[in-house]
């Protein structure tokens, strides 16, 4: 059973917010029950973390952090939805993994899996490198906007269908350092 999150106004949130959807604290609570449930699966594997550039590099960073388990990090980097928000569905790395990963035990991280298009790519690209084993951790899933079919290992919390901004997520290049997640006011994008 995966959390799902609730609606709530809080004191101070960003203005161009219509409501958040997880709070600094949730998130955090979150991801530290994640590190230990992945510590626990990867102990003796000495993984290599991939995180994908931008959205998903506070969440690899805090990931990382609570696994407390010898591991490495990288990151790769593809095309995404830039200022619309809706996915264009065409992927293209922008940025390689800096190492070779045969024989090597992967955990992609990503922020967000929505269509699946872009988590689809990245498994089919890193599957085809040999890896001794390949798991997914997602923090956020909206199951209702799936196009693909997609096996994710680990997931967050589901969302329902609404563009979320904050923690990593940005639009348009903003809102990535909100410590929370909220869904962004329909005016500001329509
Ligand atoms: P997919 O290929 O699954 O449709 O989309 C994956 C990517 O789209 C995510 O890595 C993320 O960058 C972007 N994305 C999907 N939904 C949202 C959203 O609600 N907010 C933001 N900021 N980005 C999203």
């Amino acid at each position: 059973m995966v959390d799902k999150v609730e609606k709530k106004i809080v004191p101070g949130m960003h203005p161009d917010l219509a409501y958040t959807l997880l709070t600094e604290e949730e998130i955090h609570r979150k991801v530290a029950e994640m590190g230990r449930l992945l510590a626990a699966e990867y102990r003796d594997k000495n993984p290599i973390l991939v995180g994908i550039l931008k959205g998903a590099v506070l969440f690899a960073s805090d990931l990382f952090r609570a696994m407390q388990v010898p591991a490495s990090i990288d990151f790769m980097a593809v095309s995404s939805y830039g200022a619309s928000t809706k996915s264009s569905g065409v992927t293209r790395i922008l940025k390689d993994l800096d190492q070779g990963v045969e024989g090597r035990h992967l955990l992609l991280v990503e922020d967000i899996v929505d269509t699946g298009l872009t988590l689809r790519y990245l498994r089919d690209y890193l599957e085809g490198r040999d890896p001794a084993s390949l798991k997914v951790a997602v923090f956020l899933d909206k199951p209702s906007r799936r196009k693909v079919e997609v096996k994710v290992d680990y997931v967050g919390y589901e969302i329902p269908d609404e563009f979320v901004v904050g923690y990593g997520l940005d639009f348009a290049e903003g809102y990535r350092n909100l410590p929370y997640i909220g869904v962004l006011r329909p005016e500001l994008y329509q």
